[in-house]
């Protein structure tokens, strides 16, 4: 058995593997697809001390360091279950796709999560061409450009804020009759002089030329008519959904599917850490999730010092 079994091999799960590797005990890391949603990024420049990288290539960094410890990588493996111990110390059991089974003193969750797609013509065709989830990552690419925020919840419009002080003007698209999100985040929106908020429109289309986003199509619920508004980027917050379906019950999860972790990464189960995106942590980052992964194996660490047979 292992003595840390990691769920993941996005940032969270590279640093708890590299953590727990550095204490010289027995570690795994299982991963459906290593380097997790970096492999989907086109470029990275707010990790400290790496001034700019692309996505592709800090997932094979990740990947690399992993590799220069003693850590067995189970990739392109997808875990469906997890069975606590019958005691604290005792041994937990993680079930795989392929009906296998891994068993671990302790065990690093670090599954990530991905962004709800608005699924309309053009969403994937202009994927980091302009189509963008992430406003802290993506939003100064679009400095003195317009540019539309799909979703009018506390998402939508905080990155419509945050975007208003960079992008030339912000149009707010949401399909409910009314923005979602709390009245001082909608009252400070409505005070700023470059955001058009459209409430009751249904995005139909994101349109491009030269393989670039150009424009973003909507339809009034109410009344029918389409609109056209010419633009440059199109950042959709709908929503982030936690990769966490597979725990079912056996771990406390929030009403949004996130796992709840106290400071140090500890979840209702004993012996079990979770780490990154699939938890309660405040801000889906790199730098975030690879701290929290951290945090998580050392938290595992002190966990097996304290609770290993004598
Ligand atoms: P993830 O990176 O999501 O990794 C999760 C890992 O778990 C993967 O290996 C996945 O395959 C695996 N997994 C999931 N489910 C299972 C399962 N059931 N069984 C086995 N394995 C499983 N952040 C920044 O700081 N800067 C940026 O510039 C930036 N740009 C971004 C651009 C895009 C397009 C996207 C989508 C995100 C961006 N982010 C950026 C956010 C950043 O990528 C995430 O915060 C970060 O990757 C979270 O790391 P994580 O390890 O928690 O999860």
């Amino acid at each position: 058995p292992y003595e840390v079994l990691i769920v993941g091999g996005g940032p969270a799960g590279a640093a708890a593997a590299i953590y727990a590797a550095r204490k010289g005990i027995r570690t795994g890391v299982v991963a459906e697809r290593f380097g997790g949603q970096v492999n989907d990024t086109l470029e990275i420049a707010n990790y400290p001390g790496v001034p700019e990288t692309t996505g592709p290539q800090y997932a094979a960094q990740l990947e690399q360091h992993v590799r220069n410890y003693e850590v067995d990588i189970m990739n392109t493996q997808r875990v469906t279950g997890l069975v606590p111990a019958e005691q604290p110390g005792g041994l937990i059991t993680v079930q795989l796709d392929n009906g296998g089974t891994l068993k671990s003193r302790s065990v690093v969750l670090a599954t990530g999560a991905r962004w709800r797609n608005v699924n309309v013509p053009g969403e994937q065709e202009y994927k980091t061409k302009g189509v963008a989830y992430c406003p802290h990552c993506d939003g100064p690419l679009f400095k003195g450009k317009d540019v539309a925020v799909i979703g009018g919840g506390n998402s939508g419009v905080e990155a419509a804020i945050d975007l208003a002080g960079l992008v030339k003007h912000v149009h707010v698209v949401e399909f409910m009759p009314e923005l979602k999100a709390d009245q001082v985040l909608v009252n400070k929106l409505h005070s700023l002089p470059n955001v058009t908020v459209h409430t009751n429109k249904q995005t139909t289309e994101i349109q491009g030329t030269d393989g670039k986003v150009s424009a973003l199509d909507f339809k009034c619920r109410a009344k029918g008519t389409e609109t056209t508004v010419p633009l440059e980027g199109v950042f959709v917050q709908i929503g982030l959904v936690p990769n966490t379906e597979f725990l079912g019950d056996t771990v406390k999860r929030s009403k949004f599917g996130e796992i709840e972790v106290d400071a140090r990464g500890a979840t209702n189960v004993p012996g079990v850490f979770a780490a990154g995106d699939c938890t309660t942590v405040p801000y889906k980052q790199i730098v975030v999730a690879a701290g929290a992964g951290s945090t998580a194996a050392l938290s595992a660490f002190d966990y097996l010092i304290r609770n290993s047979a004598p």
